[in-house]
């Protein structure tokens, strides 16, 4: 029997808040994946201010949000290396024998603005030989093709797939959206509400909280 996929998660996480937790448990059940792989960014390369918090507490705050969960696993490469995270370089290693190899199924799990935005993204043609696309719906973007730039559009109405079963057969190539509980969290909100001394509970695990209380992050925009 095939191996089911495997998804990958790369974000920034500055926090890491409900919204990504709810995508990678969605992701997980809506598209069969055999579990998820958070990805850390560590220099993400793509966004015009630095993120606030460091990478190591960026990872240890996704580390503190995914404990207990067995479906998911974290890969801490980017935040270790001094090199600006990219997707595609961090797709070749997975694609490397040893690690996932070339034949295992791959699912880059996006939100509906970080994919729209991916025809920015460093080589990014390349990404579709090496994994899967997995779009999940964020109130306030569009996954219409209508309304993605016409290079992205092409590509997406060439690979589109509304069949998650699909992606156990091939190791990458398709772009399937999925339905997600919609939920109008962002890091950029709850970075807000923290500067201004504003409850964020909720939005975010309690754990995570702790944590960034317990470093004084996010005291400043
Ligand atoms: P920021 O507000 O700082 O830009 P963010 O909340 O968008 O951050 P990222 O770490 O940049 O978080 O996002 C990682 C991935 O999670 C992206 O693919 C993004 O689209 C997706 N994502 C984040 N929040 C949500 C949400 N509420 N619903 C669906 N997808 C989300």
């Amino acid at each position: 029997m095939l191996e089911k996929p495997l998804g990958l998660f790369g974000g920034t996480f500055d926090p890491v808040h409900c919204g990504h937790l709810r995508l990678a448990e969605e992701a997980a059940d809506a598209l069969g994946l055999a579990r998820v792989r958070w990805i850390p960014a560590g220099r993400p390369a793509l966004r015009t201010l630095p993120p606030q918090a460091s990478a190591q507490q960026r990872l240890a705050m996704v580390q503190l949000a995914v404990a207990g969960n067995r479906r998911f696993e974290i890969d801490a490469a980017e935040v270790e290396s001094d090199q600006p995270s990219f997707t595609v370089p961090t797709l070749e290693r997975l694609r490397q024998p040893g690690i996932c190899g070339p034949d295992r199924s791959l699912v880059l799990l996006t939100g509906a603005d970080a994919f729209a935005g991916m025809a920015g993204w460093h080589r990014w043609q390349m990404l579709f030989d090496l994994a899967h696309v997995a779009v999940a719906c964020r109130p306030g973007y569009s996954i219409q093709a209508d309304d993605l730039p016409p290079e992205l559009a092409a590509q997406y109405r060439q690979r589109f797939c509304d069949d998650p079963a699909a992606l156990v057969g091939a190791p990458a190539g398709y772009i399937v959206p999925f339905a997600m509980t919609p939920l109008g969290i962002s890091a950029t909100r709850l970075r807000e509400l923290l500067s201004n001394g504003s409850s964020p509970r909720y939005l975010l695990p309690d754990s995570v909280l702790d944590y960034i209380h317990h470093h004084s992050l996010y005291q400043e925009l």
